[in-house]
């Protein structure tokens, strides 16, 4: 049901949803948003747009909205309603009363990917300064944390290196762990455009996707891999890169260090990585991967797109950098229709990670270690940095059960429904002394708070979201907040009332901070947003209009490095007792874990989680579609429905985790990338039986 009226009015905004980050006009008839219609001026969307930023807006004035701040004493009492001062009086209480007792490291805080850049940056910058230390970090931790890691290894950014458009020039595109035409629409659209017209595709993912299925393809090969085999897969192609000469050696001489290029050679040329040897692993017909690694290699212009499926797993990292060897051997970086694409999850996942949330970061990527980036820092905030990192994520967890963190400020992120392990992730939390959560919902982590303080959807504040192309885009109010106030000003009042001074009377403010402070973002100011509709980093003297492509003439490390990619099995198994491999993913007309899609009157975003099994699996078990089936891992247990499917390969179950009873992260393990501990969501082994009753 969409709302009806004639509009009066309208304001540009940017889609809260994905990492596409189409750009809207909100038409409005007073106060009230009667539409959101795709703006043609929108240069990630042209116009175009998905069901979700189309019509999924009426969570933002659902009742379930939290419209007043509220504290408790301890989480078994009933919430009491306060003002804001009080509310953030009590938190500046309680924050100050445990560092006074447990010590300045015993507190920190979590930025959100689903807030602004400018919101990112003002938490980050409160732990820094108020709460004085590096404890901050961000629900990227467990989706893109390995591309931040992997891609600075190997080209010396942390960020896709194209534009969406770049797409329409590529030849053949290999699109590994990601499942556009689902998770990132707009461009699922685009890249079957370009599928149309000719260009051939290669899809490594352990099920069928949409893709594959598009009408008219030219050519299209589908390397059903095992879960946890990617290394194993993206080195089979390397090797038969290498071996049967498909190099690009020209640019291999001119843009890579050399000494890592004939380390990683001789290394990669090894037998036991050929797709024959790595067959065992990956499943895959060993002759099926090398046509695929000569129809990448000997394309004009070969581009790589990769989801989640690359990152959530033990090697998460190492599979980023093996996709960036791929890149770089056959000299597909720094022109049109070719490159590195991460497709981020979430709207601002990029700009989370830009704005320094990240504990061993400050804003653009700068180390904390790094003396003059961290003096810069200090000299404008008037605070000393720590040169050390702080608390992951998970450290802080661990650190809650074991006493030392006793106290989280989560901005926008429900950390007890998408962090894996649930049950260790609620033991954590309720160990803490003092859990603050700002939220639009009473979510699951808000079962375990002390204070709760209403956030605001993006229609009701200003400031920016970065988008998988690196492009800024301005978000507008279209609104006033439901509850009087935007994030930034929340994180403002906090910061205050612990004794660090904020007087920031606008978000652009924040963003020229940032600009002043950050090198990728030095050319950016709202005037020039303003100007030029977006920017894309990195915008500076050098790029004073930004950069659609990135690394056309050199890498920020000058020559990129090629590196090692070891494959490592990951621990998670199939085993007699659970002998299938669980994966995870989205479908197009849910978000993540449906906090706002769920909340939208249009009964099309109702479906369930289900669990998809192969004919062959189901039959073993005496399984018919619909089923209710029993799902054990070892960590947990959980019930979903049936959905019998050859889109799996026997062997393999997936399932999508929107609804908070599908118990996805309940049955996920503790096991986690080696680099960076973003959460090994996409492979559990699992057993599965019928049962009666949910
Ligand atoms: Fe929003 Fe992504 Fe859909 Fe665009 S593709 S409308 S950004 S959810």
């Amino acid at each position: 049901v969409i709302s009806m009226g004639q509009p009066e009015h309208s304001v540009v905004t940017t889609c809260a949803y994905c990492g596409v980050g189409c750009s809207f006009k909100a038409e409005m008839k007073g106060d009230k948003l009667v539409r959101m219609v795709p703006f043609k001026g929108g240069e990630a969307n042209h116009g175009h747009s998905c069901v979700k930023g189309r019509f999924a807006f009426g969570y933002a004035t659902h009742k379930d909205r939290i419209r007043v701040p509220m504290i408790r004493d301890s989480i078994d009492q009933p919430w009491k309603e306060v003002s804001w001062d009080e509310a953030i009086g009590f938190a500046a209480n309680r924050l100050r009363a445990i560092q006074a007792e447990h010590g300045r490291e015993s507190i920190g805080g979590i930025t959100s990917s689903r807030c602004t850049n400018e919101e990112a940056y003002l938490v980050q910058k409160l732990i820094r300064t108020a709460f004085g230390n590096n404890n901050t970090d961000t629900c990227a931790r467990v989706c893109h944390s390995p591309t931040g890691y992997g891609l600075k290894q190997t080209l010396g950014e942390s960020a896709g290196t194209q534009t969406f458009d770049s797409v329409l020039k590529a030849d053949c595109v290999l699109v590994i762990g990601a499942n556009p035409t689902d998770a990132h629409p707009v461009f699922g659209s685009l890249l079957r455009r370009r599928l149309r017209e000719g260009a051939s595709l290669i899809v490594a993912d352990p099920r069928h996707i949409d893709l594959l299925d598009t009408p008219h393809l030219t050519s299209a090969m589908h390397l059903p891999l095992r879960p946890g085999s990617n290394v194993a897969m993206v080195n089979a192609l390397a090797h038969v890169i290498v071996t049967e000469g498909l190099e690009d050696l020209d640019f291999i001489r001119e843009r890579c260090d050399n000494a890592a290029y004939q380390q990683w050679r001789a290394f990669i040329a090894e037998e036991r990585n050929s797709p024959e040897q790595m067959e065992a692993v990956t499943g895959v017909n060993a002759e099926l991967v090398r046509q695929a690694a000569r129809a990448y290699a000997n394309a004009n212009n070969a581009a790589i797109y990769y989801g989640l499926g690359v990152t959530e797993h033990s090697q998460g990292s190492t599979t980023v950098m093996g996709i960036a060897n791929l890149a770089l051997a056959t000299g597909n970086i720094g022109r049109d229709g070719v490159g590195v694409n991460p497709l981020r999850g979430q709207n601002n996942v990029q700009g989370s990670c830009d704005m320094g949330s990240f504990p061993h970061e400050l804003p653009g990527y700068q180390h904390v270690a790094d003396d003059v980036a961290r003096g810069r820092f200090e000299q404008a905030w008037g605070v000393t940095i720590d040169h050390e990192p702080g608390l992951r994520i998970p450290n802080m967890f661990n650190a809650a059960i074991s006493g030392q963190f006793r106290a989280m400020y989560v901005q926008g992120e429900d950390i007890a429904q998408s962090d894996p392990n649930t049950q260790h992730v609620e033991q954590a939390l309720r160990s803490l002394d003092c859990l603050i959560v700002q939220d639009i919902f009473l979510n699951e982590t808000a079962k375990f708070a002390h204070v709760l303080l209403p956030g605001s959807s993006f229609l009701e504040k200003n400031g920016t979201f970065t988008n998988a192309e690196r492009r800024i885009n301005r978000v507008r109010k279209v609104m006033p907040p439901v509850a009087g106030k935007e994030d930034w000003e929340v994180t403002q009042m906090l910061s205050n009332a612990l004794g660090y001074a904020m007087n920031y009377q606008h978000p652009s403010e924040i963003m020229a901070e940032i600009a002043s402070l950050t090198p990728s973002f030095a050319g950016v100011s709202y005037e020039k947003l303003e100007e030029f509709g977006s920017l894309q980093w990195p915008c500076n003297d050098e790029n004073p209009q930004g950069s659609p492509i990135m690394h056309v003439e050199s890498f920020p490390i000058g020559q990129a490095r090629f590196a090692v990619t070891e494959f490592v099995a990951t621990t998670e198994r199939a085993t007699r007792r659970f002998p299938l491999l669980l994966t995870t993913g989205r479908i197009l007309s849910q978000y993540n874990v449906g906090a706002q899609t769920r909340r939208t009157e249009n009964q099309v975003w109702h479906s369930e989680d289900v669990l998809e099994i192969h004919p062959h699996d189901a039959e073993e078990r005496g399984v018919k579609d619909g089923d209710w089936l029993g799902i054990s891992s070892r960590a947990g247990h959980t019930v979903l429905r049936a959905r019998i499917s050859e889109r799996m390969q026997p062997g393999v179950v997936y399932t999508t985790f929107h609804h908070p009873h599908s118990g996805a992260n309940v049955i996920t393990t503790d096991n986690s990338d080696w680099a960076t501990n973003c959460p090994e969501y996409k492979v559990t082994a699992v057993q599965v039986e019928r049962v009666t009753q949910p």
